[in-house]
């Protein structure tokens, strides 16, 4: 079994072959240099300097040789050739196997223009965090293009370490694509509290530099923002390139079946793995830490139950920290129909509220109230129907609609 991707998601499928029974051959490829780690944590407690690398690794070093896996680091796939059951490394070297896991992930979306400007961050990997935290100590001026969750997050580290911090996004509405316009306008202001500026409704188009550095960025409107360091989270892309060719259907990522079957007992798992849901029939793909987790173990278990492989389900999970906010979300809210405050107030930064799509529960989301948001868990999982669920919840005093996501 070869395993391409030494992540969350590809680490979880290689010790699921291991716990399911597998005692044969066990290769784990990895392009970076350093064995599996978490990401969650390097736009939070890393990048904040609160834990150093030690605890953002996956596993001790010594576990690997536990579970009996060759682990390929610094290796990177080049190609698969899907029909021959064969891998190629770009050192040249060929890999045969009986089954492969590809756990390869999505790599940053860059602005253009800006490999290897001086002061241009994104971040994924721990190089990258460890990068712009060493930049961080500089107490440099600070732009962030985007207002999804990295930037969010990074603003708020970026902050808490004092340097002077602008935030420019598309939207109107930072996090309003993902989370609705009243929570991301509390979310916008919890920001600006902190003395992040934020500058909405703007493209960023370019990084403006002088000798090489970054200077700040440019908009489409022709204004500029001066910083002298850029941090881009303007989403990500599948990394499917090395796929091309191989006979495995890629589209928005790899493409594969209900089982995370792709296809000549190619599988995969994690970010880069796109399969269709089976309540609605919807291709869905999700980047979250515990998606690439159950979706690792999955993989593992259907790869050896033959004709008995299950179809994949999960209730995804994803949570934020922005300063002393968790923002926990359970389901997807991209699409909502309807939001309803469920229980306690967006202005006071503590509250759950449910999401829904068509008539039906999609999603749950909460702001420092991690019990309460629990308990809406399995209505999110049941895809409860919205009367029934409101009735349910343990409505506030005035129970009110809000504004759904756009995105
Ligand atoms: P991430 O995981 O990197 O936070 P998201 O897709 O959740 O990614 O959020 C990215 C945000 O960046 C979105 O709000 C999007 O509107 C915004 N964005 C994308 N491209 C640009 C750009 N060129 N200029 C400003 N904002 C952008």
């Amino acid at each position: 079994m070869v395993v391409v991707g030494a992540s969350a998601a590809g680490l979880a499928a290689a010790e699921g072959l291991r716990r399911s029974g597998y005692a044969g051959s066990l290769v784990l490829v990895g392009e970076e240099e350093h064995l599996p780690y978490d990401r969650p944590p390097l736009s939070k407690q890393l990048l904040a300097g609160d834990w150093d690398i030690d605890r953002v690794r996956l596993r001790a070093p010594d576990a690997y040789e536990a579970l009996d896996m060759e682990v390929r680091l610094h290796s990177r796939a080049a190609s698969l050739e899907a029909g021959a059951h064969t891998l190629r490394l770009d050192s040249g070297e060929e890999i045969g196997y009986d089954a492969a896991v590809v756990a390869t992930g999505v790599r940053p979306r860059v602005l253009p223009g800006t490999e290897g400007v001086a002061g241009v961050h994104v971040l994924r990997t721990l190089e990258d965090a460890l990068a712009l935290k060493a930049s961080l100590a500089n107490r440099p001026r600070v732009v962030i293009v985007g207002g999804g969750f990295i930037g969010a997050e990074a603003a708020a580290v970026a902050r808490r370490l004092e340097c002077e911090v602008t935030l420019v996004t598309d939207q109107a509405v930072p996090m309003a694509d993902a989370l609705g316009v009243e929570i991301g306008s509390m979310l916008t202001a919890l920001h600006q509290r902190h003395g992040v500026r934020i500058v909405t409704g703007a493209l960023v188009e370019s990084v403006t530099t002088e000798d090489g550095r970054a200077t700040g960025v440019r908009l489409a409107d022709g204004r500029t923002v001066p910083g002298d360091s850029v941090v881009v989270g303007i989403g990500t892309l599948p990394n499917t390139e090395w796929l091309a060719g191989s006979g495995i259907p890629l589209g928005n990522g790899v493409e594969c079946d209900a089982t995370l079957h792709a296809g000549n007992d190619v599988w995969a798992a994690g970010d880069v793995a796109s399969w269709p849901d089976p309540v609605t029939g919807e291709r869905l793909r999700i980047e979250h830490r515990t998606n690439a987790g159950e979706q690792g173990l999955a993989v593992a278990r259907n790869l050896l139950a033959g004709s008995d492989a299950t179809p994949f389900t999960t209730v995804p999970y994803v949570w934020s920290d922005q300063y002393d906010l968790k923002i926990q979300i359970y389901g997807r809210t991209r699409g909502a129909d309807q939001v309803h405050i469920a229980e306690g107030s967006v202005e006071e930064g503590k509250f759950t509220a449910l999401y829904a799509r068509g008539g039906r529960v999609v999603a749950a989301v909460g702001a420092n109230m991690v019990r309460p948001l629990r308990a809406l868990r399995p209505l999110v999982a049941a895809h409860t129907e919205w009367e029934t669920a409101l009735a349910a919840t343990p409505t506030a005093a005035a129970p009110r609609n809000v504004t759904p996501p756009s995105g």
